[in-house]
């Protein structure tokens, strides 16, 4: 199920270019301001040159063309020291933009919901975050200010050129229909060209992810050909959106070419005929000339860089897509009245139309123990998620003293409800980095209290580092129990005052069960806790138990409550035990 997250449209991508520009006024228009005077400085050379060979078709000496050949060279140091400072400044306003770009791609992504990060896929998340920032960056860098330059250049150089005479605007306007026919053909048809090629990178990489990630049940159920198969096809479609473009670009580039000489060419012409009639000198012809051709670099560039701009203003629509996901958390700023967790009429459906949760009522006590049991995909864990606030109900309700757990943001959410499951990630950084993100400011004091309690300060200590030490890919590595436990401080220091334990898979490595049960019960001292069952045995010790049966809480009550009413409840611990 690959829906990919949305794509902004031209109007958001513009107006978020808008907004980034005028967040740095100074440095952008002292930018543009130096590269203005670069174009101008670089002006003065066809009019030297213009003069220069009028003053010899009359006769000069040698000392005036000394005198042009060193105003020349002064120009050319004048422009170059001048450009070379207009670029520094487009480099560091690249640079900080760029910056800014991706610390709001960082947030964008960090708050989307988990329910469309699940749908999307991680392939088109991380084609976002690789190949799109990276084809932004060189935008952003090198397309960005060349074109600017460029366009600053081409319209100071046409002024000039017009300067010299109305008459030199025909050739210019003669060049124009080719340059613009060829143009709008390719700009039709590029963007999508591209964003298709886009598209099918990120498919390239959500089959691969999908395979890498699903290594063991490929290899199980002997898919490896199929999963191959299916790369091979990604593979052939974004050949074909790659063939696509580049015959875009041999249709394009060649017929620019062309037009680009018509201008000069039809300046000679057009000059020459008015020098015979009379009509202009020698002088302005040369210089007119000279200034026609000087157009055809900038405007080359304008037009081959307008392909690279495309293709980050493709990349800067699909990072800017991931702010569009609507949010399905609304922050209302009401908060809860004291630990009370229930759910109400609780629906949801993760494919619209088919709700796996079919109004669901749970009202759970402060500091009461619920365990969940029922047969496998009977929606315990969908239950479990939405205790915990990490998808919202569809209809219904999950509130914490009152108020919503879709209301709270997230930051607070999780220091009410937080779900517990066997997966654990260590992230790359010191251990003190990996424990402080679940409450950012906590003290050294507070990280080794919280590893104290799960029993983990022994290890810790035993490094060179201690808490310095650099864990994650690249770092030290820590044993799955080790991180385990590390998953487990971050829950005592984020303190939430109910826990949602999704046993979903078995504990890992038996050795270290027992250990870490020990460090799991000093977390769960004292909480609200809903533990999602898969073993029996651990309802027993709750206070209630809950089966859940086709996304309906089928029966609730306390084990012996249960046991004596003879439901499912009692016909699945006889099973147990009853013959035991
Ligand atoms: P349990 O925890 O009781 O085994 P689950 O809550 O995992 O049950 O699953 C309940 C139902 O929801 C099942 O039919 C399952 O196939 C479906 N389901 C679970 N997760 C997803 C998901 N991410 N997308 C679509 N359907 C899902």
């Amino acid at each position: 199920m690959n829906t990919h997250l949305p794509v902004a449209d031209g109007r958001a991508v513009r107006k978020y270019v808008g907004t980034l520009a005028r967040r740095h006024p100074t440095m952008l228009y002292g930018a543009l301001a130096l590269h203005v005077s670069a174009a101008l400085a670089g002006l003065a050379a066809p009019r030297l040159l213009g003069g220069l060979v009028e003053s010899v078709e009359q006769g000069t000496t040698a000392h005036h063309v000394d005198t042009i050949v060193a105003l020349l060279a002064g120009f050319l140091v004048v422009q170059t020291v001048l450009t070379r400072f207009a670029r520094y400044l487009s480099q560091v306003l690249g640079e900080q933009v760029l910056a800014e770009l991706r610390e709001d791609f960082v947030d964008n992504t960090l708050a989307l919901p988990v329910g469309v990060v699940e749908d999307a896929g991680s392939g088109d998340l991380l084609t976002r975050t690789s190949r799109d920032v990276d084809q932004l960056g060189w935008s952003v860098r090198m397309a960005l200010p060349e074109w600017t330059i460029a366009v600053i250049t081409a319209v100071v150089t046409f002024v000039a050129a017009l300067s010299v005479g109305w008459w030199v605007a025909i050739p210019c306007l003669l060049g124009a229909p080719p340059l613009v026919i060829g143009l709008r053909w390719y700009l039709k048809r590029a963007k999508d060209g591209y964003l298709r090629e886009s598209a099918t990178y990120s498919q390239i990489n959500a089959t691969l992810t999908e395979t890498v990630e699903g290594a063991r049940t490929v290899e199980a159920l002997g898919l490896g050909p199929r999963r191959i198969a299916a790369s091979d096809d990604d593979i052939a479609a974004s050949y074909r959106a790659e063939r696509y473009t580049l015959y875009l670009r041999t249709v394009f580039f060649p017929s620019m070419e062309t037009s680009y000489l018509i201008p000069t060419v039809l300046t000679l012409l057009v000059g020459g005929y008015l020098y015979t009639q009379g009509e202009v000198s020698l002088g302005a012809v040369t210089t007119a000339t000279l200034y026609v051709q000087m157009l055809i670099d900038p405007v080359d560039r304008i037009v081959s860089i307008l392909d690279e701009l495309q293709l980050g203003a493709a990349s800067l629509a699909r990072l800017l897509g991931v702010a569009q996901v609507p949010d399905d958390r609304e922050v209302s700023g009401r908060e809860p009245d004291g630990e009370h967790l229930e759910a109400e009429d609780v629906r949801f459906s993760y494919v619209e139309g088919r709700d796996v949760l079919h109004g669901v009522d749970l009202d759970i006590g402060v500091g009461e123990r619920i365990a969940m049991v029922g047969p496998s995909g009977a929606g315990k864990s969908t239950l479990g998620r939405l205790l915990a606030g990490i998808h919202p109900p569809r209809t219904g309700s999950v509130t914490v003293g009152g108020v919503g757990l879709v209301e709270l943001p997230l930051d607070d959410l999780r220091g009410h409800v937080a779900l517990v499951t066997q997966e654990h990630h260590v992230f790359v950084g010191t251990l003190r980095e990996n424990l402080v993100l679940a409450r950012p400011g906590s003290s050294d004091d507070e990280v080794r209290a919280a590893l104290d309690a799960v029993d983990a300060l022994d290890w810790v200590d035993a490094l060179d580092d201690g808490l310095d030490t650099e864990v994650g890919s690249g770092g030290r590595a820590v044993t799955a129990a080790q991180a385990q436990q590390l998953a487990l401080a971050r829950l005592v220091l984020a303190d939430p005052h109910t826990l949602v334990l999704d046993e979903a898979t078995s504990l890992i490595d038996p050795r270290a069960a027992r250990h870490l049960e020990r460090s799991l019960a000093a977390v769960l001292e004292g909480r609200t806790v809903i533990a999602i069952a898969h073993r029996l045995f651990s309802a027993h010790d709750a206070d209630r138990v809950a089966v859940v049966e086709d996304g309906r809480i089928a029966e609730l009550g306390s084990h012996d409550e249960l046991v004596a009413a003879g439901g499912s409840y009692a016909a699945l611990w006889d099973s147990w035990h009853g013959r035991g």
